[in-house]
């Protein structure tokens, strides 16, 4: 799909979050590691949230994890999404303790459940933006 397809909202990239959206293009999902305390963070920023450390190493992460948290959306805030109205949207907890606010997909609004196992899958939304999404795990 090319950019002119895709008409929703795309994420804005900065130089902490550059690495973050290259993996994802690569279709791994990622997050930065302390070299000096050890703990990830997510969204990315250029020092540690624990000890301030500049110091920092991107992982990859297994791709698994859980619902924490979701909602049904019924507004249609962009164009783009009338279409798709009502859709979840979900807080995931992955299996490192991170939570990503993402899109959950392949599943219907009444099978979601807080909890539930569930895996990334990646959106090749544009030539240059991969955004990585969540569905029932399937294992
Ligand atoms: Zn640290």
């Amino acid at each position: 799909m090319t950019v002119t397809d895709y008409n929703k909202p795309l994420p804005p990239i900065s130089p902490d979050s550059q690495p973050y959206w290259d993996a994802a293009k690569e279709h791994r999902l990622t997050a930065q590691r302390c070299d000096d305390c050890e703990k990830l963070r997510f969204p990315p920023v250029n020092s540690c949230w624990y000890c301030l450390s500049p110091n920092t190493t991107w992982i990859e992460l297994s791709g698994r994890g859980t619902v924490w948290s979701y909602i049904i959306m019924h507004q249609p805030y962009y164009q783009g999404f009338i279409g798709e109205l009502p859709y979840p949207i979900c807080v995931v907890e992955t299996e490192e303790g991170l939570r990503f606010i993402s899109n959950l997909v392949n599943i219907d609004n009444a099978e979601i459940e807080i909890g539930m196992p569930i895996e990334v899958v990646f959106d090749d939304v544009t030539d240059e933006v991969t955004l990585p999404k969540f569905q029932p795990a399937s294992t």
